[in-house]
């Protein structure tokens, strides 16, 4: 199961394994990063939640 990298808390998936939220991407990086709804209401720009990571 997917933890949200801001808060840790699990995100659920969907079937067909999709993520229930959102990914993030460091520029320049191809790591991914799981955020879960609560944090991307929290956050709701990219540029703020790559701060938090
Ligand atoms: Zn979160």
């Amino acid at each position: 199961m997917a933890k949200c990298s801001i808060c840790g808390s699990k995100i659920a998936e969907l079937i067909l394994e999709k993520i229930k939220g959102t990914v993030v991407r460091k520029p320049g990086s191809s790591k991914q990063y799981p955020v879960c709804f609560e944090c991307q209401k929290k956050f709701p720009t990219k540029e703020e939640l790559l701060q938090k990571l």
